[in-house]
């Protein structure tokens, strides 16, 4: 995948400082070379602002006017402060600090805390969400999960506008925020909230920005020491910097301007945490002899693309959008974006994964794809269906199971208990591998039931249980490992994880996808409810959900799909409609269509509706093949049993179908899930088919793989081994 700016694999360094801007058109080129004084770029998605900035610097370092040292770049992202190193690198500008405002700060933070305030910097809270949680039990307040998240997002919200648990109230009036229970209750978490962190001895992520505010506002040596590093500063992205963010840069410049700020009021996507796009459109007031650029090509996107992007803007209203950009597309004609409804999730799942194959096939690569959704909660499906399809995926913005605070925790104490062997006495009674592993996770917090608590407790429970399975697999798959075993392959699983060798398909939140681009992007799950979002509800939130989806799709390059579908699980009551902001835009969606579309299985007029779709929606509920119960786990429904149902598996069979898989993967270079998934290993060594017929009708057994893994599964299903002549590149 390249971000931000698209980048061949070795460019070549430009020989010289006006080489570097060679690359850019005559408005990138004024803003580039205005290195002097306040300069501001106002332009919409993919007209090259980012490219603009780094050849910015570049230009200035190699023409020897802007020295790297004294150059600080910030962006919201980590992944786009890495790129914009990268970019810069290339353009033979390296030794520029490009970060986040939170790790500019956290860096700043460390190195001043012992003189500022003696000893090391606080920890930072791992589980804020769980620390809430607990602020709120204080307070003798139930809060399920949504309203946990809600305040949690509230407490955020306070932090990052400078409002104390004391004024929270009044705040929340002023700015005519939908608080999600009780302003005073919310005052009274907030403040027992920052009690439990103050006893901890815990700072959070706000507090990081908060406390460097604070240093450098105290200490005047302080920040004329930081003021003598840093002389210039950019900031991507100023579309959504929040208060907190603003007051942190206006330190940093002191009373000096040397400040270049680029963004899309258009693209705002975090005002629920107190981002606002004013101190973008209101440069030019703060700083009457600033430079102001606006540019309206389009480098990155296809004119079918941009037409969408630029009517999905033209729908919009508020604040931002007064300020919209028309773009126009320097792009050949490309194919038109594709609209499909399908009958369920899983089979909008599977037709995606589908249509990503076949884009594959026909050459795009994988790191060029992207699926995109509203929530993180949404990948699941996706991955499988990924999986399933044999198509390599990497998450981005989504927590990584290998680096769950849990799970390191869990892991270290599996190696502590392994190293110390007999002399550990958590193992005394512990005879076999899974109840070594079950002894040590209990101290960790596993228990043999799931907890009834809120969701970060059962999110850690999970997490723990998952590495319970886990143990109970490996000493399936080989009797007789130890536990030291169990944690080579447990440190082997998490190096494999964060190995940079699988180039896959990205699956990311929209909010994680801003400033990427790929050449196809797949919006998924495009219903109300999720787009916009259920508890949206101010006419200015309904706007963001708008910015959001604008977003999404001015990511792609050239193909782009949107989809949705009519119900959650097979058979299930097709109750659910298309995102209201496709309205008038899709084809044939006026508002007769748009009814049309809801009134159950017909799709809108003039949209694709995949064969998948089709056969989903006849098959009908997916019932437990043991209790008859109907499945609505995608898991359980490639099961075809409930997870906790009695399995019939052939126990030998699985393992050498494991084993096999394994080899296969070696072989391959890709993760074992590509081959098959364990959930379709599962069900073969449940069914153990004995031709390509009872093969193929296993959920994750498609054609292709049943072309390229059939005659191999079946000779092992068989009893025999696996015939050793290897399909290379088949
Ligand atoms: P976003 O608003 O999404 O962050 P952006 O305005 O920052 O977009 P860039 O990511 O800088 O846009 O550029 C979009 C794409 O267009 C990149 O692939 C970039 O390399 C390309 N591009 C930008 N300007 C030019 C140019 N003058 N000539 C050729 N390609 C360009
Ligand atoms: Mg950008």
């Amino acid at each position: 995948m390249t971000a931000a700016t698209h980048s061949t694999p070795f460019p070549q360094v430009p020989e010289t400082a006006d080489a570097v801007l060679d690359g850019l058109d005559p408005e990138q080129r004024e803003a580039a070379t205005a290195l002097n004084g306040p300069v501001c770029v106002l332009a919409g998605a993919g007209t090259g602002k980012t490219r603009a900035i780094t050849h910015r610097i570049a230009y200035g370092v190699r023409a020897g006017i802007l020295q790297p040292s004294s150059v600080l770049a910030v962006t919201f992202t980590n992944r786009a402060a890495g790129e914009m190193r990268g970019r810069l690198r290339q353009l033979g500008a390296g030794g520029v600090q490009a970060r986040t405002f939170h790790s500019a700060a956290l860096r700043q933070l460390q190195y001043f805390w012992p003189k500022a305030v003696g000893g090391q910097l606080p920890r930072l809270v791992e589980r804020k969400v769980q620390l809430v949680a607990e602020a709120a039990a204080r307070c003798r307040l139930r809060l399920d999960r949504n309203e946990l998240r809600d305040v949690t997002g509230e407490i955020e919200w306070a932090k990052v506008t400078q409002t104390v648990p004391g004024d929270y109230p009044a705040a929340v009036a002023k700015s005519h925020r939908d608080a999600p229970r009780d302003p005073a209750e919310i005052a009274q978490v907030y403040r027992m909230y920052e009690q439990l962190k103050q006893d901890r001895g815990v700072i959070d992520f706000e507090d990081v920005l908060l406390l460097t505010v604070g240093v450098l506002q105290d200490r005047h040596d302080i920040a004329d020491q930081v003021r003598r590093q840093y002389q210039h500063f950019v900031v991507d992205e100023y579309q959504d910097v929040s208060p907190l963010q603003q007051r942190l840069l206006d330190l940093w410049l002191g009373d000096r301007d040397s400040l270049c700020v680029v963004g899309d009021a258009s693209q705002t996507i975090y005002s629920f945490t107190g981002a606002t796009p004013e101190h973008l459109l209101n440069f030019r007031t703060r700083h009457p002899n600033a430079t102001v650029v606006k540019l309206v090509r389009d480098y990155r996107s296809t004119p079918q693309v941009v037409h969408l992007a630029n009517g999905l803007l033209a729908q919009a209203t508020g604040r931002a959008a007064e300020h919209r950009l028309e773009l126009i597309s320097q792009r050949q004609a490309g194919p038109e974006p594709v609209y499909t409804e399908y009958g369920d999730e899983p089979a909008e799942a599977e037709g995606v994964a589908r249509r990503i194959r076949d884009l594959i096939a026909s050459g795009v690569s994988a790191g060029e794809i992207a699926v995109l959704y509203r929530i993180n909660a949404q990948s699941e499906i996706y991955e499988q269906a990924l999986a399933d399809a044999g198509v390599p995926y990497l998450l981005r913005g989504a927590e990584r199971f290998f680096e769950r605070p849990e799970v390191r925790e869990a892991v270290v104490a599996l190696g502590g208990a392994a190293r110390a062997g007999d002399n550990d006495s958590l193992l005394d009674d512990a005879v076999d591998l899974p109840s070594q592993v079950r002894a040590v996770l209990g101290t960790k917090g596993w228990t043999a039931k799931p907890p009834a608590g809120s969701g970060a407790v059962r999110d850690r429970w999970e997490s723990l249980a998952a590495l319970v399975r886990l143990g109970e697999d490996f000493e399936r798959a080989k009797p007789g490992a130890t536990l030291s075993d169990l944690v080579t392959e447990l440190r082997e699983r998490e190096a494999a994880q964060h190995a940079p060798t699988v180039e896959g398909v990205t699956l990311a939140s929209l909010h994680a996808a801003k400033g990427l681009e790929w050449d196809a992007v797949f919006l998924v799950g495009l219903t109300e409810g999720m787009m916009p979002i259920t508890y949206a509800k101010t006419d200015e939130q309904i706007e963001e959900e708008r910015r959001l989806l604008y977003v999404g799709v001015t990511r792609a390059r050239v193909h782009l799909g949107l989809s949705w579908s009519l119900a959650r699980s097979p058979g299930g009551r097709a109750s659910r409609r298309p995102s209201r902001f496709l309205n008038g835009l899709r084809p044939g969606s006026g508002s007769r269509a748009a009814r049309a579309a809801t009134s159950g299985v017909a799709g809108a007029a003039g949209t694709e509706r995949g064969p998948a779709a089709r056969k989903r929606t006849r098959r009908g509920p997916v019932l437990c093949r043991v209790c008859g119960k109907t499945l609505t786990e995608a898991g359980e429904m490639k099961l075809m049993r409930c997870e906790d149902c009695p399995s019939d598996m052939d126990e030998a069979l699985y393992e050498r179908l494991r084993d096999w898989r394994s080899h296969q993967a070696r072989d391959l270079g890709m993760p074992p899930y590509v081959v098959f998934t364990d959930k379709t290993l599962m069900a073969i060594a449940e069914a153990v088919p004995s031709n390509g017929h009872e093969l193929a009708v296993i959920s994750g057994v498609g054609a292709r793989k049943l072309d390229r893994f059939g005659t191999d599964v079946l000779a092992i299903c068989a009893g025999g081994e696996p015939g050793g002549d290897d399909e290379e590149g088949s």
